[in-house]
């Protein structure tokens, strides 16, 4: 069977847009995103931060990928134009000898990552409204507009001749020893295409989608060499997907003038289930709160009303952001929006890390990319790297 593409990517958000334009200067690919326009789940539903990465397990994906990612995402910026500020993050704790301030120094160290620690009065001459005992200055994170970066990626993409299709959703795939034959619900109706490799870059319903891939594959073929990377462990695993555990991050806007010029993060959570609800400004300085953690049954995960935020949830929120912002104003929090992470790992658990898993027989693979929660979007142009160095060795 000749294949019409070389590599059909599922899901344009920005892991799928950044291989799309990674892979189409040497494959030719088709992108299927089944909702009306690119990025409108996770990659629009964040803080829209490029982390330094400072906070993830010692070797780990998520720590090289975000190290790589951070600088490939400020070059990108620079040479295309796209809407961004290395606007510094100031880490602040409640006690000036909590050990996790001494724990982020060492990677910061380890890395080579610039990290400061400020006093309380350090702290104070920089963010008079912040009350902490001790803070760490991250001058290397900032903030990215990340619609622009999307658009940007779609666009230089589609330049070296990828096609993106919106309105058509992958149903169901299946492997013919050389290919795959992809049929697509769209607008007007049911279609086919064959296409060499398959990439699974769905987000949220990547761990899902693998289960339907792995459904339309001769199991005898499936070559079953994925990695899982959990923290410094690296287990082999079979091809069985992992359990998805959804956990929905819910953000509230200051309407105000903010008294912040830095991003404020408190100390992140045991576990690293989330960052902590931390202060953001976008590129216009406009404050926003989140997001927190609610783990979410994958059915809520998937209904309609999955993005919706409760206004009951100003009281636990003012009471997290008082921690070190003691004059806030709770009558200026307003309800903004919620994202959901596509986690691997169990309420409690240290988070799992990225996974990059292959099915399929070898001439023709299935590639999924599973709990690509944060830092996924500073780690998207290294992720694209990463899969296809893993096209081209496996
Ligand atoms: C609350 C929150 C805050 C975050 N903050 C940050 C941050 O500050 N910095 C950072 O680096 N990272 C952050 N992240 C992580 C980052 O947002 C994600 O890692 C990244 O957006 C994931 O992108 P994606 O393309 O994998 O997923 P998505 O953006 O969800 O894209 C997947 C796409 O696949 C499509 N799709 C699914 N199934 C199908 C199908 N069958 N057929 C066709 N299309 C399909 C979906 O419609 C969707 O558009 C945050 C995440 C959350 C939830």
């Amino acid at each position: 069977m000749t294949p019409d593409f070389d590599i059909c990517i599922i899901g344009a958000g920005v892991i799928g847009l950044a291989l799309a334009r990674q892979l189409s200067r040497r494959y030719s690919v088709l992108i299927l995103e089944q909702a009306d326009l690119i990025g409108s789940e996770t990659s629009s539903r964040n803080s829209e931060v490029i982390h330094a990465g400072l906070y993830y397990p010692p070797g780990s994906l998520k720590e090289t990928l975000c190290l790589r990612g951070r600088a490939l995402t400020y070059q990108f910026c620079q040479q295309f134009d796209i809407p961004h500020q290395k606007i510094g993050k100031l880490i602040v704790s409640p006690t000036n000898d909590h050990p996790e301030l001494q724990r982020l120094e060492h990677t910061a160290q380890r890395l080579a990552i610039p990290l400061q620690r400020l006093d309380r009065h350090q702290l104070h001459q920089m963010e008079p409204d912040v009350t902490a005992a001790a803070a760490l200055w991250s001058p290397e994170t900032g903030i990215i507009d990340s619609h622009r970066f999307m658009q940007a990626l779609q666009h230089q993409a589609e330049q070296a001749g990828a096609l993106l299709v919106c309105r058509s959703q992958m149903t169901s795939a299946h492997n013919h020893g050389d290919a795959w034959t992809v049929t697509i619900n769209t607008s007007d109706g049911p279609t086919t295409i064959h296409c060499q490799t398959l990439i699974n870059a769905a987000g949220l319903e990547a761990v899902a989608l693998m289960a339907t891939i792995d459904a339309g594959t001769n199991t005898a073929d499936t070559n079953s060499d994925a990695r899982l990377h959990n923290g410094s462990q690296t287990a082999e695993r079979n091809n069985t997907p992992p359990v998805l555990f959804p956990a929905r991050g819910h953000y509230f806007s200051y309407q105000g003038k903010s008294p912040f010029r830095h991003l404020v993060y408190p100390l992140p959570e045991p576990g690293l289930a989330g960052l902590g609800v931390h202060a953001t400004l976008d590129l216009a300085g406009q404050l926003r709160f989140g997001p927190d953690v609610e783990y979410l049954d994958p059915q809520a995960a998937s209904s309609p009303e999955r993005y919706h935020v409760s206004e009951h949830l100003r009281r636990p929120f003012a009471a997290a952001i008082r921690r070190y912002w003691p004059a806030l104003d709770e009558n200026q929090l307003q309800a903004a929006y919620a994202g959901i992470r596509p986690k691997l790992s169990a309420p409690g658990n240290t988070a799992a890390d990225f996974v990059f898993q292959r099915s399929g027989p070898a001439t023709s693979p299935a590639w999924h990319l599973l709990g690509i929660e944060s830092p996924g979007l500073t780690s998207a142009l290294a992720i694209a790297e990463h899969v296809e160095q893993l096209l081209e060795t496996r």
